[in-house]
């Protein structure tokens, strides 16, 4: 009895590995096809839906094609997103009239001297405070109801990206501390100021609907107004602004989100978020006789992936729970995972990966671009994954592009869930990436499907392993998110 069973112990041990090594491979082969993801990349990326702009009727449409593919599949709807709909609150707002900003009795000039990135009708008067470039250390530790004034950026912070993006995050952190506002001013310009009035001054911008009034965030040139010298020298002035004529509607748009339960009774309270951003940017600009921005790379190609993720752990679903979750607004500045991340429908404590699946386009056929690999102990699993369909996962090739806090891997990321973005295979921005990057050129005929196979191929897998893995991933050591990481899961 007790050798048979050793025997019988060992043949099960025998076949179920076969079976986990070798079937999951094969099963991706068959469930996975080109016909699979080119007829949902062809509906989302159509002359019909017309760019999917945040707040567009197409991309209603788009949601609700999510949705119904969700529905068939019988993922679950989780509390919050009943019909998989998850509300978010958006609000557009479009150029503002006339605005004054006064540091004593010094006038600064609205577009002459500043331009306001954040801000509806509001007056104020108080205490300006210079901060340098106001990084944390910088910034005094109380600011409430001061205007804070400081260079725009960084210290470190090259190129416009890392601008804009020290400058959001600064941002942020100030409105957080109860100040009055923000007034960055740039000592050196990524373009020449008048770019900058045309470009920020001229359009009008969405963003989350917020209580209340909204903090302003003032852009300023250098100017040598005697205001500011004092303001250097002193390091606080009085002064004040008013912005009149700032018009804003809400902007009705939604996450798209399932849930597939884990099978395992322990590992199925991890949750891992498989995200996609389904929005692009619309109808723009006419180039080569077209003005639809198709949007078939950036980004109905992840949403597609994101999809065929479902429908592959809809049949084998895995021991961790994983959550589906198409994402509007990132176009308009990650706005679809800022409001989910700021209100997740599982909490993020919980949330033990955010799988991001976004791209700019490719150039390199060899490889799946991981934003963000070597930040998380998921490297191993996601090479391996490629390494299975015969590409190479790649690590960024452009780090100076900051891509990793330009998709919405970034929002997990901000709140200590590791993450990273699967993009299709990237070397450099070159002109094979700028033929289709945000252009109305980007569709779904000049996509190469025998590659693209491939990449969905090792993104469904990919996740197969970390969903099964003995151990849910976590930050490198040293990483910039290791520590609000160790914070989230500690809680
Ligand atoms: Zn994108």
């Amino acid at each position: 009895m007790k050798t048979f069973f050793l025997i019988f112990t060992v043949s099960v041990v025998c076949v179920s590995t076969t079976f986990s090594q070798k079937k999951p491979v094969a099963e991706i082969e068959k469930m996975v096809t080109r016909l699979d993801v080119e007829a949902p990349l062809t509906f989302l990326a159509a002359d019909e839906m017309r760019g999917r702009d945040t707040g567009s009727h197409e991309l209603d449409i788009a949601a609700n094609y999510i949705a119904s593919h969700f529905q068939q599949l019988g993922l679950r709807e989780l509390p919050g997103a009943e019909r998989y709909f998850q509300k978010v609150d958006l609000v557009k707002s479009f150029p503002i009239g006339a605005a004054e900003f006064k540091l004593n009795e010094d006038v600064l000039k609205f577009k002459e001297h500043f331009i306001v990135m954040v801000g509806s009708n509001q007056e104020w008067s108080g205490e300006c405070v210079y901060v340098g470039y106001g990084s944390v250390s910088e910034v005094p530790a109380d600011i409430k109801g001061k205007m804070i004034i400081s260079i725009a950026g960084s210290k470190e912070a090259v190129g416009v990206q890392q601008i804009f993006s020290a400058s959001a995050e600064k941002f942020n952190r100030i409105k957080a501390a109860g100040a009055a506002g923000l007034v960055e001013y740039f000592v050196t310009t990524p373009f020449p100021w008048p770019a900058i009035v045309n470009y920020f001054a001229s359009n009008s911008s969405v963003a989350i609907k917020s209580d209340g009034p909204a903090v302003p965030h003032l852009w300023m040139k250098d100017t040598e107004v005697a205001g500011m010298r004092e303001l250097k020298e002193q390091k606080k002035i009085n002064g004040s602004f008013s912005i009149q004529g700032s018009k804003q509607v809400a902007v009705l748009t939604r996450n798209v989100v399932g849930k597939i339960e884990g099978t395992d009774p322990i590992l199925k309270n991890e949750h891992i978020v498989i995200s996609a951003h389904y929005d692009h940017v619309g109808v723009g600009v006419k180039k080569d006789q077209d003005s639809i921005y198709n949007g078939a790379r950036d980004n109905a190609l992840g949403t597609v992936g994101m999809m065929t993720a479902a429908r592959f752990f809809t049949k084998y679903p895995p021991k961790r729970s994983i959550i589906f979750l198409a994402l509007t607004g990132e176009e308009k500045g990650l706005l679809g995972s800022a409001w989910y991340a700021d209100h997740p429908l599982v909490p993020l404590r919980q949330t033990v990966f955010d799988f991001d699946c976004d791209g700019a386009g490719y150039n390199d056929k060899t490889v799946a671009t991981v934003i963000g690999l070597e930040r998380t102990s998921a490297e191993g699993d996601i090479t391996k994954a490629c390494e299975a369909f015969g590409l190479k996962a790649g690590r960024d090739p452009v780090p100076e592009q900051n891509l990793y806090e330009r998709s919405d891997n970034y929002n997990f990321a901000k709140k200590g869930v590791p993450a990273i973005d699967f993009a299709t295979g990237l070397k450099s921005f070159d002109a094979e990436i700028m033929k289709y990057y945000h252009q109305p050129a980007d569709e779904v005929g000049s996509l190469d499907f025998d590659y693209l196979v491939r990449y969905y191929r090792a993104f469904v897998y990919a996740n197969y392993l970390i969903a099964n893995g003995p151990k849910a991933p976590s930050w490198t050591a040293g990483d910039k998110y290791e520590q609000v990481g160790k914070a989230l899961y500690q809680k």
